[in-house]
């Protein structure tokens, strides 16, 4: 099988493999320690999943909902804090149900969406009136300068081509505009479990494609021209299943108290990340 030939943030081609399920390998790069999987599935296979990963059942969307609401209020209250122009115009890349489109649209924002996933679609636009694009922003024709406001939750490391990805919506935003990205970081947990994290496979194999931290997410949002890029630990999930749910309050409520009492500088490894940048003015 051939190898990874090359990082996409670093170009170096020196990587160490440190995660591997059925005939997928996740490396990490020996010069910046971006986690990339190689090989990949197809566009189509990879469309097809997202197509289909949205319970359809209410009583499954309620828990989506309740797993995400901390998650959502503490997003909405950050970006209320750097934007204080006031309201303006947010779109929300793989905005799910609409959850979080729904909070700011509360608030008295201008929101839309871009979702594959019919299901979501279909809910954030009966449910709560709001405009969803169907296609990945890839494919979608959007004016430059156009919003205050983008956010991608848990979606970035689900992407091919993160670079490009970045630099359209850097195009989209307004001079000025923020940034927000909710993004896993698993690779420290797998390190602290080792054997045992191949049958947890936190990874999500195949689907998450890129494992970031807060040094290689740094580096991808400078190249994609972001500035003063900020990285939090901002809330956590509260996931239905009752072992998760703990382990998420005690790591994520840990997360929160390690990071506030050193002064904001210690980000505790393997829980999420919220990360926030500015397009230049
Ligand atoms: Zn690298």
């Amino acid at each position: 099988m051939q190898k990874l030939s090359s990082c996409i943030l670093c170009n170096a081609s020196e990587f160490r493999i440190i995660h591997e399920k059925d005939q997928w390998e996740y490396y990490r790069c020996l010069n910046c320690g971006l986690v990339s999987l190689h090989p990949r599935p197809t566009a189509q296979e990879l469309m097809k999943n997202y197509e289909d990963y949205l319970p359809t059942q209410l009583k499954e969307i309620n828990k989506w909902e309740k797993m995400m609401k901390q998650i959502i209020n503490k997003s909405a209250d950050l970006i209320e804090a750097k934007i204080n122009t006031g309201r303006g115009r947010l779109l929300d890349i793989g905005c799910g149900y609409g959850f979080f489109l729904k909070e700011m649209q509360l608030r008295g924002w201008d929101v839309e969406g871009v979702e594959v996933s019919q299901t979501g679609r279909q809910y954030s636009q009966d449910k709560w009136g709001i405009h969803v694009h169907s296609q990945p922003l890839e494919d979608l024709d959007i004016p430059e300068n156009l919003f205050d406001v983008v956010t991608l939750f848990y979606l970035i490391e689900h992407i091919n081509d993160p670079l490009s990805l970045l630099r359209k919506i850097n195009r989209i935003l307004k001079p000025g505009g923020l940034i927000l990205l909710r993004w896993p970081h698993t690779t420290p947990i797998v390190r602290i479990l080792g054997p045992l994290s191949r049958k947890l496979d936190l990874y999500h194999t195949p689907y998450h494609l890129y494992d970031f931290s807060p040094e290689t997410m740094k580096m991808l949002m400078a190249i994609t021209d972001f500035k003063k890029v900020e990285t939090i630990i901002g809330g956590y999930t509260l996931p239905p299943r009752e072992m998760y749910r703990w382990a998420s309050m005690i790591f994520g409520g840990l997360g929160e108290a390690v990071y506030f009492l050193s002064g904001r500088n210690i980000l505790l490894p393997g829980v999420s990340k919220t990360t926030l940048a500015f397009k230049a003015d």
